[in-house]
């Protein structure tokens, strides 16, 4: 995608470092159950303050969707759909496709859920990396196009085009998420803390009614580069160091860019988005990726509904407006300096 791009208004702000820990602390005399599942090819960590039995029921409802959403489990919708060219589809999974399909039209395609074959072509999902060759790039590149998904939204109803192969693994873990809080908010927990892989995301506050103070992963190496402070909010990032190969010396990462079939090299290594729905957090990740600094920043201006730490490979973090008061470089953060994206 290209766009007229405003000039960025970077202001330098210098924080000093917080000198505390990433992560959940018991603030309470009530400890919360914490437990931990293995699925969507991740460790997912829960942190509830409530019934133990909301452990497992929390688990019941990751595996029912990672059984509709998996793009490798032959018994998945998803898989159905990509191997016999259409199919119907759950409540959950139609929900989960009519919302991401919205994302990939409001990044103007960063986003495209029928970049499959080209993600499979590198080896990622199947774990036989390589550089594929050019001809066959550009021969499934033909193919990648999410506004020719047929989604019949009243008859659940998914059709693609002859070899399009969608996936749903850029929003999937989001989408769980807000599953998940929705799943404790009924059984009335206030207080909760997920991680999904990496994809935190914050049922209200601390039971002290402090806010969660989630750790902002170094994309350079181990730790953190700062801690944000959120309440009832998901912190969602994708970032080149989360999945790669090295061949001859070159680094090939897991995010694609539309565009070219090639993995993306916009300038960014990590893209954080804070916001209140983990399904959008998690599809604006990706995209925003995909798209670079300026456009993300210009994205960012025109939609507002989130906030945004981006991480670019020379060494620069910039937040948006609203975390200026949200976040803190961490004590072992290799950065010193944080710019700030201003609205106007
Ligand atoms: P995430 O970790 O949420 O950024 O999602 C990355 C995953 O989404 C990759 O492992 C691919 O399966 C898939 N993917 C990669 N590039 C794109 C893209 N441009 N649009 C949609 N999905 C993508
Ligand atoms: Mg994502």
């Amino acid at each position: 995608m290209k766009r007229a791009f405003a000039p960025l208004l970077l202001l330098t702000l210098l924080l000093t470092s917080c000198g505390s820990q990433a992560g959940p602390e018991p603030v309470s005399a009530t400890e919360p159950v914490t437990g931990t599942v293995f699925a969507m090819d991740t460790v997912m960590d829960f942190t509830i303050y409530g019934e133990e039995t909301l452990l497992a029921a929390a688990e019941s409802r990751i595996h029912a969707l990672e059984a509709k959403l998996s793009v490798t489990e032959e018994s998945s919708e998803i898989y159905a759909i990509n191997h016999n060219g259409s199919g119907h589809v759950s409540a959950d999974t139609a929900d989960l496709l009519d919302q991401a399909l919205a994302l990939c039209g409001q990044t103007g395609g960063a986003l495209d859920l029928s970049i499959y074959p080209v993600v499979r072509a590198w080896g990622f999902t199947t774990g036989d990396y390589g550089v594929p060759e050019t001809e066959e790039l550009a021969e499934l590149l033909a193919h990648v196009d999410y506004t020719k998904i047929d989604f019949d939204r009243k008859q659940s109803a998914v059709t693609l085009p002859p070899d399009m192969e969608i996936d749903l693994g850029s929003v999937a873990k989001g989408y769980t998420g807000d599953q998940i809080l929705s799943l404790l908010r009924e059984a009335d927990v206030t207080s909760a803390l997920l991680n999904l892989g990496g994809n935190v995301q914050a049922l209200g506050s601390k039971p002290d009614g402090s806010p969660w103070r989630i750790g902002v992963q170094n994309p350079l190496g181990d730790g953190y580069i700062g801690v944000l402070e959120v309440t009832d909010q998901a912190v969602i990032t994708s970032g080149g160091y989360e999945r790669y190969f090295v061949e001859d010396g070159e680094t090939y990462w897991h995010i694609i860019d539309p565009a070219t079939g090639a993995p993306t090299h916009s300038g960014l290594i990590s893209v954080t988005i804070i916001g209140g729905s983990g399904l959008m957090c998690d599809g604006l990740s990706t995209a925003l990726f995909v798209m670079g600094l300026e456009d993300a920043a210009q994205f960012w201006r025109e939609t507002g509904n989130f906030e945004a730490v981006f991480v670019t490979e020379d060494g620069q973090i910039t937040i948006t407006e609203g975390l200026t008061d949200r976040f803190s470089l961490a004590d072992e953060s290799p950065f010193d300096e944080v710019a700030v994206l201003y609205q106007e």
